[in-house]
């Protein structure tokens, strides 16, 4: 996976604290071949790579982040920025009823999303309506009225029970004719939403393409959701290029992702036309439908979801804020007290709740070590001591006499002599940091000597 020849890539580069050309260049190169493997477009995939370059070149570096981590975290963010941020959500229209069309290639799962989206809609309060506007074979519209049985909501169909036709190229009716009757009669029959369904062809089709283009003006849908199998591959590019020209869309819908698509589809698509992807499509069953995430997307088609959500830990649980703090104060030839001997134990303790997943992460042997060796309850007992104390105390622990010793035991619950041993470790880390402070910085650039 990408996550161990990442690994690999930077066996050597653990430790140092920026990032280099050359680091930034390896970096690239695996995730190139990881884009391509879950195949994104090869133009997409030159001009991602070279986004994330730049991007990592004027990068600030980051303390909590290795250099490896650090480019996954701009490629990953990147990912999703283009696979559309935020989830955005349908948009309803301010006059009822809301016309939603569907467009796409032959196949590519229109007919099963608009049962899909319909028994959503429904199960949100709304009464949606599906017009049948896929005339070019006469199964279509069976096909639809199968599906709106089984997500219980009515069918607009022109013609029903006339499927005889032997020609399946044949057309059996006027789509656009349908399509504008059938978002008439929503409105009368005050349905708050309309799903269209349209026909496609197994490649793009200029007719069929104009046809689509027609049924989008007759009836100015308030959503046009262009749906495409992620499973399309290179291919997505050409596709999703022609129906944003020839119909235009709104959002789109990716379908098949319970196949084995890497989804490299969703990053073509968004990159190229800059629409939105707003659903996803799981499987045969109406139920198989959900928003569309980005970050699980971008985390799928990098096939390193593990290592996203470390990255995302450590991030979490190095407080940069605090590290700060410290770090000038330090510096400055301020004094360590121990309510700052308590914010690093603090911190110990956060990254113990992910020691599990330490070894999972390239270049985070030396930090799992130290955390394994650290007891969380440890910290639950220093902090009861620390709170037991005056400010005054916390402040200067040279007033702490033996009276003091044994009324802050008490208040903690604690012995005398858990009050001493505190006393002793924090000497020691007060000792270490000075010696920082004169030394030139904290080793490793965090707490703990990490
Ligand atoms: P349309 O031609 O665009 O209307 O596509 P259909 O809705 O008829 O779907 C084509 C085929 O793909 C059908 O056999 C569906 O059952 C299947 N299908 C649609 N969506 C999905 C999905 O998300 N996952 C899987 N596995 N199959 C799907
Ligand atoms: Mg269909």
């Amino acid at each position: 996976s990408l996550s161990d020849r990442l690994a690999a890539t930077f066996k050597n580069l653990r430790g140092r604290g920026r990032l280099s050309e050359a680091d930034i260049d390896a970096t690239v190169r695996e995730i190139r071949r990881a884009l391509l493997d879950a195949d994104v477009a090869v133009p997409v995939v030159r001009e991602f790579t070279r986004a994330v370059r730049e991007r990592a070149l004027g990068a600030e570096v980051s303390a909590a982040l290795n250099p490896a981590q650090q480019v996954v975290k701009i490629v990953n963010d990147e990912l999703v920025e283009i696979l559309g941020g935020q989830t955005r959500p349908l948009s309803l229209a301010k006059n009822p009823p809301t016309v939603i069309m569907l467009a796409g290639l032959q196949g590519a799962g229109k007919t099963t999303l608009a049962g899909k989206l319909a028994l959503a809609l429904k199960e949100q309060g709304h009464t949606p309506l599906l017009v049948a506007a896929d005339l070019q074979r006469p199964n279509a519209v069976t096909q639809l009225s199968v599906v709106a049985e089984r997500a219980g909501v009515p069918v607009f169909a022109p013609h029903p029970g006339n499927t005889s036709a032997e020609d399946t190229d044949a057309v059996i009716g006027d789509p656009v004719g349908v399509a504008r009757d059938g978002v008439g009669e929503a409105r009368a029959k005050q349905h708050d939403v309309v799903i269209v369904d349209t026909a496609g062809r197994l490649g793009i089709d200029q007719v069929l393409m104009q046809q689509a283009a027609d049924i989008r003006t007759a009836i100015d849908p308030d959503e046009v959701l262009f749906v495409i199998d992620a499973m399309i591959g290179q291919d997505a590019v050409s596709t999703a290029s022609a129906f944003a020209e020839g119909v235009d869309f709104t959002g789109v819908v990716l379908s098949k992702l319970d196949g084995d698509a890497r989804g490299g589809a969703a990053l073509s698509v968004a990159k190229v036309t800059g629409r939105p992807i707003m659903f996803a499509s799981t499987g045969e069953k109406l139920t198989d439908f959900e928003v569309f995430h980005p970050d699980r997307m971008a985390s799928r088609i990098l096939d390193m979801g593990d290592v996203l959500t470390l990255i995302e830990q450590a991030e979490k649980a190095f407080d940069a804020e605090e590290a700060e703090k410290m770090a000038a104060k330090v510096a400055g030839g301020e004094d360590f007290t121990l309510s700052d001997f308590l914010v690093q134990m603090q911190q110990m303790k956060k990254l113990g709740s992910m020691k599990k997943m330490l070894g999972m992460m390239p270049g985070m042997a030396q930090m799992r070590e130290q955390i394994e060796n650290f007891d969380e309850r440890e910290v639950d007992r220093v902090q009861a001591l620390i709170q037991s104390m005056t400010p005054a105390e916390r402040d200067n622990p040279k007033i702490i006499n033996g009276s003091r010793r044994a009324r802050i035991a008490r208040g903690a619950g604690q012995t005398t002599a858990a009050v001493n041993g505190l006393l002793d470790r924090f000497a020691q880390a007060q000792k270490m940091m000075r010696q920082m402070s004169s030394g030139g910085g904290m080793p490793g650039g965090g707490p703990g000597g990490m």
